[in-house]
């Protein structure tokens, strides 16, 4: 589902339905990113093409 919660001071964590996350300053850029999300289509999700499609879908810290 879609989301858009906060992890830190002044870090929101914005998630998209399709599951990729970025982070954000704060609640308003968070909204506006995952609302227009370019989603994957899931007809293509069958390989190994997320990676190269999704490069800041990662849970990676800082
Ligand atoms: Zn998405």
């Amino acid at each position: 589902m879609i989301d858009v919660i906060p992890v830190a001071a002044g870090v929101w964590l914005a998630r998209c339905e399709c599951g990729a996350t970025e982070r954000f300053p704060d609640a308003e850029q968070g909204w506006e990113w995952v609302l227009s999300h370019p989603c994957p289509d899931e007809t293509t999700d069958a390989t190994d093409v997320i990676d190269l499609t999704e490069p800041k879908g990662c849970d990676c810290k800082p």
